[in-house]
């Protein structure tokens, strides 16, 4: 601001000079431009003005590209060449594991393929949508490889280099009651996260958005289920029977260590039950026969969702 008033003043002080106003007044026009040149000689003041216009022209728009910039990380969950926990990490905290292999009829589908299959198409559907609608929301993949397995902490490095506006986590679920089908949506619990009411919001907007999504595959009648809560009320038991946290909250606990990331919205989404066996025709159609389809509509729903909600988050800034 400082640069842009100095222009301003020295056109002010060269219109003087031309209107009726300032010949009537040609002494003290006289006057002012001997103080002027004795202060600030015309050539200079000129160059200085000219230079000052382009690069408050150029700085401008780069400074409100820079300001409406928002990157959003999908974390593909999982990884690894191993179909048994491939952890990438010996740390139990940090590690992500299996990779949830699903029979489904006679295919077999693996969760850590799928993430990343699913991961691609929404951050292609990302580029899309932002070139369309000429919104700057860039996106960056954790991983992009099938054998990668990189744990919380490097996933969330990640994350925190391409200074995340909005992190996801994409995983696929398992479950074997009524409630097993639809979107689940975590966020990190009150005590690690100061963002606590935005987060909900964000997590329910998503899952809700996924939910009806899907509706537009599932037979007619068919009720789906969305679920959102804070990591807090899941709690797991590992092979000892001690009570352990899932991996959302390893990799919120990660995410809050980096203290680059404390102030942004991290989600874990779980989009589907990939097993699920009161469910098993849905999950072939999901999964296997209309997988191609159902992906694209996922992708592009998710896509669309992040981008206005990464959008809304920068209005409130
Ligand atoms: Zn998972």
């Amino acid at each position: 601001m400082e640069g842009a008033s100095q222009p301003g003043h020295d056109r002010k002080t060269e219109g003087f000079g031309k209107d009726a106003f300032g010949r009537t007044f040609v002494g003290l026009q006289t006057i002012a431009s001997i103080m002027q040149r004795l202060m600030l000689p015309r050539p200079v003041n000129r160059r200085v003005f000219l230079v000052s216009m382009a690069v408050a022209g150029l700085a401008l728009p780069l400074e409100g590209q820079e300001a409406a910039k928002r990157m959003i990380v999908i974390d593909p969950g999982h990884g690894g060449k191993n179909d048994e926990a491939d952890s990438g990490s010996t740390a139990a905290e940090n590690r992500s594991d299996a990779n949830h292999a699903a029979l489904i009829g006679d295919a077999s589908v693996k969760e850590r393929l799928l993430t990343l299959e699913l991961s691609k198409k929404i951050a292609a559907s990302i580029a899309a949508k932002s070139k369309e609608n000429g919104q700057t929301v860039d996106c960056v993949l954790t991983r992009t490889q099938d054998d990668q397995n990189p744990d919380f902490t490097q996933r969330m490095a990640t994350a925190a280099e391409a200074h995340a506006s909005l992190v996801i986590s994409i995983h696929f679920n398992s479950g074997e009651v009524r409630s097993s089908n639809g979107p689940v949506c975590m966020y990190p619990r009150a005590a690690v996260n100061p963002h606590l009411e935005r987060d909900e919001k964000v997590a329910k907007a998503l899952a809700e958005t996924v939910r009806k999504t899907t509706l537009a595959f599932e037979e007619p009648g068919f009720t789906t289920h969305s679920a959102c809560f804070d990591d807090q009320d899941l709690v797991d038991r590992n092979e000892h029977g001690k009570q352990v946290r899932p991996h959302g909250s390893y990799l919120f606990y990660q995410a809050r260590n980096n203290p680059t990331l404390r102030d942004v919205t991290v989600l874990y989404l779980e989009v589907d039950y990939l097993q699920s066996k009161l469910y098993q025709e849905r999950s072939r159609k999901l999964f296997v026969d209309r997988k191609a389809e159902v992906f694209q509509a996922w992708a592009d729903a998710i896509a669309g969702e992040l981008i206005s909600q990464a959008t809304a988050m920068e209005k409130k800034e």
